[in-house]
């Protein structure tokens, strides 16, 4: 199987039926072209319809009376492959899943290193899972008779009110719910009732290893994340000329016959591209840059949450700027590669000398990225473009966050194993500098803060003023099925604004 620049299938609806309603017309934010195949069995339908980008059979595999949709990719086909007769390589990514799904049932999603939301109808079940991050997301509607599911929320809003599972419910949308990462939901559909079974969790104890044998294991599981990511194509970096990006963009290049391409966003407040020019001249990539005017920017907002559906104002405020970045990227879909989340297996954000705060957040963080929806493949979806990230490659997450802290910070660096295992490739500016936040980089706080101060929002009600827009733009955009080309962020913000000067109370945390 070479790699294409987007997988086969980006995203899905699916329903599977005993009780013959009627079926539902989804929308959804990530673009794609449209296909609909289904499958009819004496007690139950199937109905699909496949976001794809040419080729959906490689997505949508039938065996045995089992059907197998796959939104996104797999990057350990040489290892799965191991697992089947003859280590013959099936021509799919879903044909390979479906064969493991008939030898391993629901355990097949155990041996899975990918970026997926995946389903698998078969007799009287819906099988439902997600990768180890959850970084597609997957929402499901179950009830007595009928199993829909989606990718994107929106695509179930007009959905008949499912049953409660044990899953995290959609805001306003009634008996919606969010598969979790790393999760298998197989439903029985008769009675819509789900068995749930953990596929992956973070893990929770430390190795202690020698200095050079971290260094070496984490460049060399890095060098495999980028190289499964890369395939055939050139790949497209999103590079601030931090570490995390830069390391990407070196490994990629280093692989690659011709020069990569890279790119990096600033606005006309901040930006960091002599920083990225740097390493872009380094690397020799085929490199831009894109200003986006600040207001350009936050009238992105709305897009943003459409796409991520995230109710959380500071991941709306990290994933901004990357959204407005995709849209502007224009062209044909591009595989792009993100240094995205590297901080949160290394404690990058903790930046005090102190080991047992830094394990503190580790674990805090791998406890509660789960819903966030910060690696979801639909903010670069909406350009048209396919995003993946090699630190929640699985094998990468699960020696980066098993390494003991002192490995993660050392003679008062942060994230000091990955500095390390970029030396020989980076230059020594790009190795030892500081960590910059994309929305610090792009000015997105203070210029989303400053919108909101400028409506009349008193300072120390901006965190307050943040989470009520981003909950009124989730309404609009997610629950009323709304485009985010005709909601304006102004409008929002002056509805806010006089909320909160009406005496609204706190936004609870
Ligand atoms: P950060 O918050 O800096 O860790 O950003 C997360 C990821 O977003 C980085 O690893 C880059 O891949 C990408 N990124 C951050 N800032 C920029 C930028 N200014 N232009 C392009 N990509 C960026
Ligand atoms: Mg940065």
């Amino acid at each position: 199987m070479t790699m294409c620049a987007l997988p086969a299938v980006t995203g899905f609806l699916a329903e599977i039926r005993q009780d013959g309603g009627r079926p539902l017309e989804p929308v959804f934010a990530s673009l794609g072209s449209r296909a609909t195949p289904g499958e009819r069995t004496a007690d139950q339908s199937l109905r699909t319809v496949l976001l794809h980008s040419g080729a959906p059979d490689g997505a949508y595999a039938h065996a045995r009376g089992r059907t197998l949709v796959l939104a996104g990719e797999l990057y350990n086909q040489d290892e799965l492959v191991r697992l089947l007769p003859g280590h013959a390589l099936p021509d799919s990514d879903a044909a390979l899943v479906l064969a493991l799904f008939g030898r391993y049932d629901v355990h097949a999603f155990r041996l899975l290193n990918g970026r997926f939301a995946a389903l698998v109808a078969a007799p009287g079940r819906a099988v439902l899972a997600t990768d180890h991050a959850g970084s597609v997301p997957l929402y499901v509607s179950a009830a007595p008779g009928r199993v829909l599911a989606a990718t994107e929320a929106k695509a179930l809003r007009t959905a008949p009110e499912g049953r409660p599972v044990a899953a995290r419910p959609v805001r306003r949308l009634p008996g919606t719910h969010q598969v979790p990462a790393g999760t298998v939901l197989d439903i029985e559909v008769a009675t819509g009732n789900p068995v749930t079974h953990r596929t992956w969790a973070p893990p929770l104890a430390r190795r202690i290893v020698r200095e050079e044998e971290a260094v070496e294991s984490v460049r060399r599981a890095l060098e495999r994340a980028v190289r499964v990511r890369t395939g055939g194509g050139t790949p497209l970096v999103v590079l601030s000329g931090g570490i995390d990006s830069s390391t990407v963009a070196a490994l990629a290049a280093r692989r690659s016959a011709g020069p990569i391409g890279t790119v990096s966003m600033g606005t006309e407040e901040a930006d960091e591209f002599p920083q990225a020019r740097v390493v872009a001249g380094h690397l020799g990539s085929a490199h831009r840059e894109v200003t986006i005017t600040t207001a350009d920017l936050l009238r992105r907002l709305p897009h943003a949450v459409w796409a991520a559906e995230c109710l959380d104002a500071d991941i709306i405020e990290y994933l901004l700027p990357l959204t407005a970045l995709y849209l502007e990227l224009g062209g044909t879909g591009r595989r792009v590669l993100t240094g995205y989340g590297a901080d949160i297996p290394l404690g990058g954000m903790h930046r005090e000398d102190r080991l047992p705060e830094l394990d503190t957040a580790v674990c805090h963080d791998m406890d509660t990225f789960d819903g966030l929806n910060e690696m979801t493949p639909t903010l670069s979806g909406i350009g048209g473009h396919w995003s993946t990230h090699p630190y929640w490659d699985r094998d990468v997450l699960d020696l980066l966050v098993s390494l003991e802290a002192g490995l993660k910070r050392r003679y008062g660096q942060d994230k000091w194993v990955l500095r390390a295992a970029m030396g020989d490739v980076l230059p020594h500016e790009v190795v030892v500098r500081p960590k910059l936040g994309v929305h610090e980089g792009s000015g997105t706080t203070s210029s989303f803060t400053r919108l909101l101060t400028d409506a009349g929002v008193p300072p120390d009600r901006v965190r307050d003023a943040k989470r009520l827009v981003v909950r009124e733009l989730f309404d609009l955009v997610v629950v009323d099925g709304r485009h985010p080309d005709e909601v304006a962020t102004g409008a929002v913000v002056e509805l806010v604004t006089d909320r909160l000067a009406s005496g609204a109370r706190p936004v609870p945390r």
